[in-house]
């Protein structure tokens, strides 16, 4: 089960010791009207509330928790060009055209970032340059055919294929037998980038409340009247953004996004600060990602420790800290063997988004009443795209957000019983495919 995001702190984890701003907001207390309440303070309800809040829209932001409480405050800050479904996938959906559209978009999620920690003078280690590592030659030959049609079709020509050798110049592992590597896409501090933007979104005239748990949503006055424990918030426009949360959400209106979402457990491990020996490992300072399905990813700090994730769990039982650390140690080994006696000062998790085809799930339930899920583990430049397109689309251009809700999104079979159990036979079946050759 999701822990219950009411009334808690930040999970302790590298990003929230080494968070560089220690400003809170008050729990909403009484009632309220603006243009538009947004649901969730992480990277998608504030890069929803900053925009519209430039544009003078009135704006209140309601967190349960802390801000960056959920996945943007814990996540491996992997910031990558696409989605987390193919492109292939999306183009057969869709169609070539409206892909097409996706594919610039998300290299615009990107740049967003850049432009964003520049624009607000955010200190959160943001760095260029990432690697998709293959550890089976036919993951590489895989890679190769991507490079192709990412310059064919999308028109992407920032990609260099590396061979083992090339690799291991910038990489200090023998894991792999080459690599895709991507010079625009890169790493960040997820919680100190999201304080930020939130900092630039509370100067722009947007109110943040944090303690502050939606518990209901009805329809009021051609709007919405949003609950709260102490207080409501009477909005023309709602946007729901609680990412994986979706599944503990009481309203009846929200009820339709549960079944397009599996909120799917991954895991993070941080060493000590390892001095030289931090910049040996990945010389370049890149981050990277490997091409299993259930795939380890990693990076460096900006204090020089090694940020290792993967594993996942579909299961909803949470490991003990131990047990994490030991099975996540594992796995980090048999990447850098070099590291055994490199000590972990921090072990944590948190649940992704899954939809069933990986594609991104936004739109809108109703007149004025805003979604945004699915990121499905790939959120940390998305979020921000999907917080602008959202915000456009309040603001009278909904032609971005058109292009999203042409996306098919299946129901996970089964209902909330049965979904997880099938889920494993679909895990069981990709990890099978991870072992072959
Ligand atoms: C361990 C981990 C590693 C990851 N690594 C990467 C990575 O390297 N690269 C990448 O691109 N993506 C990664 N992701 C995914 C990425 O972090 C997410 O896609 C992204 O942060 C989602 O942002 P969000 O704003 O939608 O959700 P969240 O950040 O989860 O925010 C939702 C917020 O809603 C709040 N909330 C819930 N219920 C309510 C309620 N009733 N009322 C008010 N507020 C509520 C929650 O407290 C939470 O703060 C990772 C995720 C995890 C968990």
């Amino acid at each position: 089960m999701l822990p219950n995001p009411d009334f808690q702190e930040h999970v302790a984890s590298y990003y929230s010791a080494t968070r560089n701003d220690t400003t809170t907001y008050p729990a909403l207390s009484g009632n309220t009207k603006v243009d538009t309440c947004v649901i969730g303070g992480g990277l998608a309800g504030v890069g929803t509330a900053l925009p519209l809040a430039k544009a003078g829209k009135s704006v209140a932001l309601i967190e349960a928790a802390r801000i960056g409480y959920g996945a943007s405050g814990r996540n491996g800050g992997q910031v990558i060009y696409g989605w987390a479904a193919e492109m292939s996938a999306i183009a057969h959906d869709i169609g070539i055209q409206a892909a097409q559209s996706l594919w610039n978009w998300s290299v615009e999620a990107v740049e967003l970032i850049d432009a964003q920690v520049h624009q607000y003078g955010i200190n959160c280690d943001w760095q260029r340059g990432y690697a998709h590592a293959a550890v089976r030659p036919r993951h590489l030959k895989e890679l190769q055919e991507w490079q192709q049609e990412a310059r064919a079709i999308y028109g992407y020509d920032g990609y260099q294929l590396w061979d083992q050798a090339q690799l291991q110049q910038a990489l200090s592992s023998d894991r792999y037998v080459g690599a895709l590597f991507d010079h625009d896409s890169g790493h960040i501090h997820p919680l100190n980038y999201l304080l930020g933007l939130s900092r630039a979104a509370q100067a722009a005239g947007a109110t943040l409340y944090e303690h502050t748990p939606m518990h209901d949503i009805l329809p009021h006055q051609g709007g919405y009247r949003v609950f709260t424990p102490q207080g409501y918030i009477d909005a023309q426009n709602v946007v729901v953004a609680v990412n994986a949360f979706t599944q503990s959400l009481k309203p009846a209106l929200l009820r339709p996004l549960q079944a397009k979402i599996l909120p799917v457990g991954t895991y993070i491990i941080a060493t000590e600060p390892l001095g030289e020996q931090a910049q040996a490992l990945i010389r370049n300072n890149m981050a990277v990602c490997d091409t299993r399905f259930v795939l380890d990813y990693y990076r460096l700090s900006g204090d020089g420790r090694l940020l290792f994730g993967g594993k996942v769990n579909y299961a909803g039982r949470e490991p003990t800290q131990e047990q994490l650390i030991a099975g996540m140690r594992r796995d980090m080994l048999k990447v850098f063997p070099q590291l055994t006696e490199a000590k972990i000062d921090f072990a944590w998790g948190g649940d992704v988004d899954i939809t069933m085809n990986r594609a991104p799930h936004f739109g809108r339930l109703a007149p004025n009443l805003y979604f945004m899920q699915g990121f499905s583990g790939h959120g940390v430049a998305a979020t921000g795209l999907g917080g602008l397109v959202t915000a456009e689309a309040i603001l009278g251009d909904d032609s971005r957000l058109r292009v999203f809700e042409l996306l098919h999104h299946r129901n996970f079979p089964g209902g909330p019983y049965l979904r997880l159990p099938s889920q494993w036979l679909g895990v069981g079946y990709y990890r099978l495919k991870d072992l072959l050759p």
